[in-house]
């Protein structure tokens, strides 16, 4: 079967349209995380996470960022319209070439299909989703989850 094909840049941005942002280069990884943080950030019961490499991605506009350190002793910083407050983007600060980018914000998510969901077991039960793999936090490798996301993954080209 032939893969299907994506356009780039990809746009998105925020609720009120203050901010928006291009990514110009191909995505990494789309991956769920049931862990509470991510629960209190998106406000719902997970988030779809997409992982892209930081020098593709430009933000226009004006952003507040808020930075924290997690139970797992990681420093994340996370950015948000300085107007209508809408996430859009987090940062492990110690590893600063990516950026995890909500895939809700972006004007057409139809591609976005993960490979896997990790902190299942803080998930709220019925939002576990079948069929895709399960993977433990501590077995969460980004390297080999890239390249089998981007083994199904859509072929993304600018031209
Ligand atoms: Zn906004
Ligand atoms: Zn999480």
């Amino acid at each position: 079967m032939e893969k299907a094909k994506v356009k780039l840049p990809l746009f998105g941005g925020c609720l009120c349209g203050e901010v928006r942002y291009s990514l110009s280069g191909a995505p990494l990884l789309v991956h769920v995380c049931h862990c509470h943080d991510c629960q209190s950030i998106s406000g719902s019961a997970y988030s779809l996470t997409v992982l892209v490499p930081a020098a593709a991605l430009t933000l226009t506009g004006p952003l507040e960022t808020f930075t924290r350190t997690t139970a797992r002793g990681r420093e994340v910083r996370n950015a948000a319209c300085a107007h209508c407050r809408a996430g859009l983007t987090s940062n492990d600060v110690a590893r600063p070439d990516f950026t995890a980018l909500r895939a809700g914000t972006l004007d057409d998510a139809s591609w976005a299909v993960p490979i896997a969901q990790t902190f299942v077991r803080s998930a709220i039960p019925w939002a576990v989703i079948p069929g895709i793999e399960q993977v433990e936090p501590k077995e969460f490798n980004y390297v080999n989850l890239s390249a089998a996301w981007r083994a199904t993954a859509p072929v993304f080209s600018s031209v």
